[in-house]
């Protein structure tokens, strides 16, 4: 019995079976044909590459390096590049997929990719980051460039690694190539509001769900998993809105306070003492029961996973705002929908990271930049715009938000594949 369960569980948890779940459901709404599901299915290429490097203390390591290219049916392959001891290929071609269906549902012009590195960046020297970075890139460096596959940050990644992965493949080329990737510095062709860009897109999608509910942002109570670049930024935009955030849950425990937490205080709380917990106005509570406090909005922005079939029943939110990538599995769909938690699915309500990402990618191959406010002007507009084109779907077709946004995705792939047709 506990072994069914627990596999059971693993299966649950497994990203591409959820990723593919998902696709079979709006696939099937759609009434897509065998063979345009089959091309939409099958990634178009994964690369794993060996990294040998040298060691702080002189020992030779190697890591495992992933990169995965879903599809290039809408321009190049785009997405993060993560690094975390637990990354395997099944993840990352979920995450690249995922990729794939976010850049069509805001209709920028990108295919999907991501990429991964086995390693413990807690356990790395900067030193060793950086060459582990750069003998990465080379691995996979005909295989990256503006028009073919531009790589961003994601988990343990930041705009430090996009600047060694920039010179890397700019000193490879002999001239300096910024559109090689994003989410870089803005002193090296990074762009205004990138790194507050997914709290940002996560902010805006939750506003329109709020007017959807004739809801008051000033009378919202937030409970935010992770306090990273997404729930961090996102907390922060939030209560510069008047939204109370009651709840803050990170890896190691949870605080809470029913009058709202100050955001900035319990940031440079855990900058003194590395932890959120301890902060003064605020009652440290059990992590596990944190997610299931009573609130207008839950906003799960740490990892994979985290609403299963286990304890989706438990949650006691009007709105999920899915921060993270996949952080609900595709078995707790059906209990969210049962509960009626309006859900606004990560490949909407992250995509503000990747957007601005474009912005990005345009400023750099203009050499022209724009001020934030642009940025944040354009990026409104466009998670607007695709948040009524997911609920405009999802009413049209009586699904909910999630297969709403992943028929959306499909369409706007297939089409352009039919456009182009089959090349042989
Ligand atoms: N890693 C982010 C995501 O999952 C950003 C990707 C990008 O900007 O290309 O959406």
């Amino acid at each position: 019995m506990m072994v069914d369960a627990t596999s059971s569980l693993e299966q649950e948890l497994n990203p591409w079976l959820a990723a593919e779940a998902r696709f079979d459901l709006a696939a099937e709404k759609l009434g897509l044909d065998d063979g345009m599901r089959k091309v939409l299915r099958s990634p178009a290429r994964e690369i794993t590459v060996s990294i040998p490097v040298m060691l702080d203390d002189g020992r030779l390591e190697v890591f495992t390096g992933y990169r995965v290219q879903h599809s290039i049916a809408r321009g190049p392959a785009k997405g993060g590049i993560r690094y975390a001891p637990d990354v395997t290929l099944d993840e990352v071609r979920a995450l690249a997929s995922w990729m794939t269906w976010k850049c069509a549902v805001v209709n920028i012009p990108f295919g999907g990719g991501k990429g991964g590195v086995v390693c413990d960046p807690t356990v790395l020297s900067q030193a060793e980051l950086e060459r582990i970075t750069r003998r990465y890139t080379a691995e996979i460096i005909e295989f990256i460039g503006p028009e073919i596959d531009v790589p961003a940050p994601d988990m343990n990644t930041n705009e430090q690694t996009m600047a060694w992965i920039m010179d890397t493949y700019s000193m490879h080329h002999r001239q300096t190539v910024t559109a090689v990737v994003t989410g870089k510095p803005i002193n090296l062709g990074g762009s205004h509001g990138r790194t507050e860009a997914t709290g940002r897109g996560c902010l805006i999608t939750a506003l329109q769900a709020l007017q959807h509910f004739n809801i008051d942002p000033a009378s919202a109570r937030v409970v935010v998993q992770g306090f990273g670049n997404v729930g961090g930024m996102a907390a922060k935009l939030m209560q510069r809105l008047g939204m109370k955030i009651i709840t803050v849950i990170e890896y190691d425990g949870a605080v809470h306070n029913p009058k709202g937490l100050d955001v900035l205080g319990l940031m440079k709380h855990r900058q003194e003492t590395g932890s959120i917990l301890d902060f003064p106005e605020a009652e440290n509570v059990d992590r596990e029961e944190a997610l299931f406090t009573e609130c207008e909005i839950l906003l799960p922005a740490a990892k994979e996973g985290v609403i299963t079939s286990q304890n989706a029943h438990k949650l006691r939110a009007k709105i999920l705002c899915e921060g993270a990538n996949g952080p609900t599995t595709a078995a707790a769909d059906e209990i969210l929908a049962a509960q009626n938690v309006f859900v606004i699915p990560d490949i909407l309500a992250n995509a503000g990271g990747v957007t601005v990402s474009y912005f990005e990618w345009v400023q750099d191959r203009q050499g022209f930049f724009w001020n934030e406010q642009l940025v944040n002007g354009r990026l409104e507009e466009i998670m607007v715009n695709s948040f009524r084109d997911v609920t405009g779907y999802a009413q049209k077709y009586r699904v909910d938000n999630r297969t709403a946004a992943y028929m959306l995705a499909l369409d706007r792939v297939s089409f352009a594949i039919k456009l182009r047709g089959i090349y042989a």
